[in-house]
């Protein structure tokens, strides 16, 4: 039976003999019985296979109709898939505005030959060329963060086919529900479980999925050989959270276009930032993600640093972190980082599933609190 991604998820494990266990338990263990030779043993020791690996994973790629590897966190995950894929390429090509901590890290292997060369990924003649250059991997995040810019997928895949590089997408802002990369052109994809993935701010993790079974091999090998595992408990928490991921993911996706679409009315709001409102990106917008376009929005007010910090700090509902995606809202001033290149006064919100209404009113008491 060909069922929808919904429920795929919720019946990734099912096992059907009488009295088998509805949910995987947690495996704590780090041994398992091997009498003969290793070749032979299924299972022998906890940093090769954990059956909450495999249960998670099972679900994670399913979404995708992929293999999923999980990692002990989203860089984790990123790093494995540098060392892979710089089997093929060290150069990558990488968006400029991308998660911080992935251009942190390829520029933290540059010892070891691998080389970042930073690309607008909006501009398909300056990806072109950057990709024309050498053996290369491209390194997509859409939507980006925190501006929210939206890449095309089908041309950037298209580019880099032509230029015969693998493309990475970094999927965690609008995850495997929304956005599918895979049937874009995109070898593999990226995702920090820590955020709407798991979407209960309970867990650090991160997968890669991929339809390249050499590339899943080789991930699978990283992993054995360099130690990033998922503990078997984390592991669990994130594959609980995930099969509300698409209930989660819809609510969440609706609550922020709604908190989008007051705030651009809002006098107090200088700038707002999120998927389809730009109508330069709209249409692009809704074809890459149909279904929504994910938690994560962002705006500046009136006032700079200051009148950010004092929104932040006078919302009743939206906790004042980092981080996003999970079912909680939390917000923060982005340029309080000093790595973040953001206007000063810009505030990242990811919206969760409060009751929508709620958050519109929070809203209005904590800009009405700034005066003037
Ligand atoms: C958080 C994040 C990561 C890194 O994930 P961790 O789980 O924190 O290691 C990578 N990419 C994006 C877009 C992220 O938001």
């Amino acid at each position: 039976m060909d069922t929808s991604p919904a429920t795929r998820l919720l019946h990734a494990n099912d096992h059907p003999e009488e009295g088998a266990p509805i949910v995987e338990p947690i495996f704590s263990t780090s041994l398992y019985r091997m009498a003969g030779a290793p070749e032979d043993a299924e299972r022998f020791y906890g940093r090769y296979h954990s059956p909450n690996w495999t249960a998670l994973e099972t679900a994670l790629g399913g979404l995708e109709d992929a293999s999923a590897v999980a990692f002990a966190s989203g860089l984790g995950a990123a790093h494995a898939l540098i060392l892979a894929l710089g089997e093929r390429a060290k150069r990558f090509v990488v968006a400029r505005d991308s998660y911080f901590g992935a251009r942190k890290l390829l520029d933290a292997m540059r010892p070891f030959g691998v080389e970042a060369v930073p690309v607008d990924c909006a501009d398909h003649d300056a990806v072109r060329a950057a990709l024309a250059g050498a053996p290369s991997v491209l390194w997509v995040e859409t939507p980006s963060n925190p501006y929210l810019i939206v890449f095309d997928l089908a041309a950037l895949g298209e580019l880099a086919a032509a230029a015969g590089a693998p493309m990475v997408v970094d999927n965690t802002t609008a995850t495997a529900v929304l956005q599918r990369p895979l049937d874009l052109g995109a070898t593999a994809c990226l995702v920090s479980l820590t955020k709407a993935t798991s979407g209960h701010s309970d867990v650090v993790l991160g997968a890669v999925t991929s339809r390249d079974r050499a590339l899943v091999e080789q991930l699978e090998g990283w992993r054995i050989a360099a130690g990033a595992i998922p503990g078997p408990f984390e592991t669990w928490l994130a594959h609980r959270g995930l099969r509300t991921l698409p209930l989660r993911i819809a609510r969440q996706s609706a609550t922020a276009a709604l908190v989008a679409r007051y705030l651009a009315e809002h006098p107090r709001v200088t700038a707002v930032h999120y998927p389809g409102l730009d109508p330069r990106t709209a249409e692009l917008a809704h074809r890459q993600m149909p279904d929504g376009c994910g938690p994560l929005l962002s705006f500046e007010v009136a006032g700079g640093a200051a009148a950010a910090d004092a929104l932040v700090r006078a919302s009743r509902l939206f906790v004042a972190a980092t981080s996003f995606g999970g079912v909680e809202s939390s917000w923060e001033r982005r340029a309080r980082w000093a790595s973040e290149t953001a206007a000063e006064g810009l505030v990242r919100a990811s919206c969760g599933i409060e009751e929508p209404d709620d958050l519109v009113a929070d809203l209005e008491q904590a800009l009405a609190s700034l005066g003037g």
